[in-house]
């Protein structure tokens, strides 16, 4: 699933691409992704996009007035910009924005689709939308502590709980407790002062660099290969093949349908934790509905 890194960089093409331009119609093919009815999607076709911005997993396109167009891509869904008034792809195709110079398309190649297109009214309704987690490039530590501290929770969760953190989902959370050298089913409350400055540096070394890199792959285009697989990430993903920094292989704790990937050398002192038991552990503090398994981006096809 997109998280903060491909989102922002997201944003930023959106800005290059549309920002200024009037969004002249939008093509609903996939009515199940149309959550809302009331604005109906005429009160912001027409309209010049004045602005985005980022909100959690989101993208919030400001149409003017107060009307703003929220899209939540989810696991598997993508946006792509395609010549002008393009056919929208039958089966991966959910809608297509279009503008005179092109058309951004909404698309996700899943059997299931849970991708999301809002019209909102007011600032107010917007922040429905904001599940309440701490920005975490934008955060104190002092802030940071105490949103990590405020529910005893597995290190796996706290970091993909959109509640305590914005942005963060199953690759970034990997990313960055391998970083940090934490283990994922450490318990927050059993952080000491030095860990939580560890996972503090961590998270803002490891989403900065990310946003980085893919903003230099991307250049001036538009984002094509959004993945949450990249060749040069530490763990995610990389079960089996030998830890970045000390060689050894990177092991999996398998729980439902996902897995989270950990160096035991690293981050678990050495020791291989019984997969069975990791993976209880980290079930009992698994999100107990289908929303927030799914913006966590764990309910992948792996
Ligand atoms: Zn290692």
């Amino acid at each position: 699933m997109p998280e903060l890194p491909d989102v922002v960089v997201y944003v930023e093409a959106l800005v290059r691409f549309v920002r200024g331009h009037t969004l002249e119609r939008i093509r609903v093919v996939s009515p199940s992704v149309l959550r809302t009815y009331d604005p109906p999607l005429s009160a912001v076709e027409g309209r010049t996009v004045e602005g985005f911005r980022r909100l959690g997993k989101r993208i919030v396109w400001d149409m003017g007035d107060e009307l703003f167009v929220v899209i939540h891509l989810m696991v598997a869904g993508r946006l792509a910009w395609v010549a002008a008034g393009a056919a929208v792809p039958r089966k991966v195709g959910l809608a297509a924005f279009d503008f005179e110079h092109g058309t951004l398309l909404l698309r996700e190649a899943a059997t299931k689709k849970r991708a999301g297109l809002w019209i909102v009214r007011g600032e107010e309704d917007l922040a429905g939308h904001d599940r309440g987690g701490v920005e975490p490039l934008e955060v104190t530590l002092g802030e940071f502590s105490e949103a990590l501290r405020r529910e005893n929770r597995t290190m796996k969760r706290a970091l993909t709980d959109p509640r305590i953190f914005s942005g963060i989902g199953n690759a970034y959370s990997d990313e960055i407790l391998h970083r940090a050298r934490l283990s994922p089913v450490k318990r927050t409350g059993g952080l000491t002062e030095e860990e939580i400055g560890r996972l503090y540096d961590a998270v803002k070394t490891s989403l900065t660099d990310w946003t980085e890199r893919l903003r230099a792959e991307t250049g001036e285009d538009f984002p094509k290969k959004v993945t949450a697989f990249r060749p040069d990430m530490a763990v995610h993903g990389k079960y089996g093949n030998p830890c970045p920094v000390c060689g050894s292989k990177v092991q999996r704790i398998v729980y439902a349908s996902n897995e989270t990937n950990y160096c035991a050398i690293c981050q678990t002192g050495g020791r291989l934790l019984a997969d069975r038991s990791l993976s209880r552990l980290l079930k009992e503090d698994w999100p107990k509905t289908i929303e927030d398994l799914e913006e966590m981006g764990g309910s992948s096809s792996w």
